[in-house]
């Protein structure tokens, strides 16, 4: 006998864990299948010694979803907090230089030129673009190639380990487009903004758990018990015969049933369980393309940094940017030691460097001490560590990030549209719109509002004909 429910969830990652919880919160009967033997998907936490190391993302900006639902958890306590305004570098010329982080800043900045600045600055005259260009286009035409290749290129790296001339700024950067098609201009909106803003902006906080970003997935499972199940990779997907919902089938052939289907695994698995019913969502689907990433974890002893330059002792910080024309290889660095407590014991600094994205694909076939070395010898480069490194952990993720291509608006609209031929099945995903940890919140949320909609509706329907009956 298949054992039936309300939802069946694909993926024990931030966004299954997360709708599963909403749905189970208002009594709806949940199943979350994970392949892997353990929850948290890209949030991958290891603790080495008294070193803490993230092997996925490091640190979410809050959302108010966020906080509540760390309030409910009873996990406020846990809560750590880096500086949103600890400066981030940018490797430019064999120098570490603070980004400008506001309008001031940017006027004194020794990143951007005189003429650079110019060019920014005669963005309110600059007409608008097509409607679908990449950041590159966009950045480019608006504030100038300077601004493209030492602000936002590295920005681009570090968020999809992406290349801006592949990404739609329409998708990728919606926010920005947004300021143009709305304004006509960023820095116009800028000021408007700021004019309507009574008091300071409030800023929203850097969050992790005194045990890494796991703490979160981990509490999440811990909360929904036997609705998780592991080591459960779906194969297959049927539609019921009598269109009642859907059968799910393992790899070990077991199956269940369930009424509605939320699918928050890679666009490509997604495109293999929807192949027989909807091959043109499968082809938008699988055109999602995933670079590979590698995350190398690193700690020094103090005594390696010199004191002149920036760097976590020194001046402490976020992290350092390295935009490509700079002939160094990692894409970047968190100094995850200066950004939050209790990332590495006294007396030593723990560092993540990113390796490989859309830029390096061959990234992926070095060795793992080959990874380390690259990751090591870059930080002689950019921070001037002297002596050896203590190398930590390594997570090369063959698939990292979705990249929001060209046209990537277009194919969600297609995709989303084709699974609308499927009522109760909704994916939920990272390649829809957020790529961002506080993105899965959102769109959690949302989805699950969907689904209790679609449930409760279903139920009216079935009232009502069992009365007709
Ligand atoms: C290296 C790296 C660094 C990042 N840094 C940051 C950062 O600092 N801040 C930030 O906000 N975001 C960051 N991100 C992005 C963010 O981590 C992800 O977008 C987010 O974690 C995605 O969560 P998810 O639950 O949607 O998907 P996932 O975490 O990918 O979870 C999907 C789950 O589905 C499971 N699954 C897949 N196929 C099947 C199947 N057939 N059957 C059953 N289960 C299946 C997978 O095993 C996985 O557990 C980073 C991502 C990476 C990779």
């Amino acid at each position: 006998m298949t054992a039936s429910f309300d939802t069946i969830i694909l993926g024990a990652g931030l966004s299954g864990l997360t709708t599963a919880y909403h749905l189970t919160k208002q009594g709806y009967r949940v199943l979350v299948l994970e392949k892997n033997d353990r929850p948290g998907g890209a949030i991958l936490s290891h603790s080495l010694g008294e070193f803490l190391c993230e092997g996925g993302p490091n640190s979410l900006q809050e959302t108010p979803e966020f906080i509540s639902l760390v309030k409910e958890l009873g996990l406020e306590e846990r809560l750590v907090f880096g500086d949103p305004k600890s400066p981030r570098y940018v490797y430019w010329q064999n120098k570490l230089i603070a980004v400008p982080l506001s309008p001031p800043a940017f006027l004194i900045s020794s990143l951007i030129s005189p003429l650079g600045k110019l060019k920014a600055g005669l963005e309110p005259f600059m007409p608008k673009g097509n409607p679908d260009e990449s950041i590159a286009e966009f950045v480019e035409r608006r504030l100038g190639r300077e601004i493209l290749v030492k602000l936002v290129a590295p920005f681009i790296s570090g968020v999809y380990a992406g290349d801006p001339k592949a990404l739609s700024v329409a998708a990728a950067l919606p926010r920005l487009k947004a300021l143009e098609d709305e304004h006509g201009s960023l820095v116009r909106s800028l000021l408007k903004g700021s004019q309507k803003q009574q008091g300071p902006r409030p800023i929203k906080r850097l969050c992790s758990f005194k045990n890494g970003l796991a703490e979160l997935p981990y509490a999440l499972a811990r909360s929904l018990g036997e609705a998780v199940q592991y080591q459960s990779n779906i194969q297959r997907l049927e539609k019921n015969r009598d269109s009642s919902g859907y059968r799910l089938y393992l790899e070990n052939g077991t199956s269940y049933d369930a009424t509605t289907v939320i699918c928050t695994s890679p666009a490509y698995i997604a495109a293999t369980l929807l192949a027989d019913f909807l091959p043109e969502a499968a082809q938008a689907l699988n055109q999602i393309v995933y670079p590979a990433v590698a995350t190398v974890c690193l700690a020094y002893p103090d005594g390696a940094f010199s004191t002149l330059t920036p760097s976590p002792c020194s001046t402490g910080g976020f992290g350092h940017l390295i935009p490509r024309e700079q002939g160094v290889r990692s894409l970047g660095g968190i100094w995850n030691s200066s950004l939050f407590p209790g990332r590495a014991p006294k007396g030593w600094q723990l560092i993540t460097c990113f390796i490989g994205g859309t830029t390096d694909p061959e990234a992926q076939t070095l060795s793992e001490e080959a990874l380390f070395q690259t990751a090591h010898r870059d930080l002689q480069t950019v921070l001037g560590v002297a002596g050896g490194a203590k190398n930590l952990t390594l997570t090369l993720w063959k698939k990292a990030i979705p990249q929001y291509g060209m046209g990537h608006k277009e194919r969600i609209a297609t995709i989303l549209k084709e699974t609308e031929k499927l009522p109760g099945f909704y994916l939920a995903a990272n390649y829809i719109d957020g790529v961002a940890l506080g993105d899965c919140f959102t769109r959690a949320h949302r989805q699950s509002a969907t689904i209790i909609d679609f449930l409760k509706t279903l139920q009216t329907q079935l009232k009502a004909s069992d009365r007709e009956a």
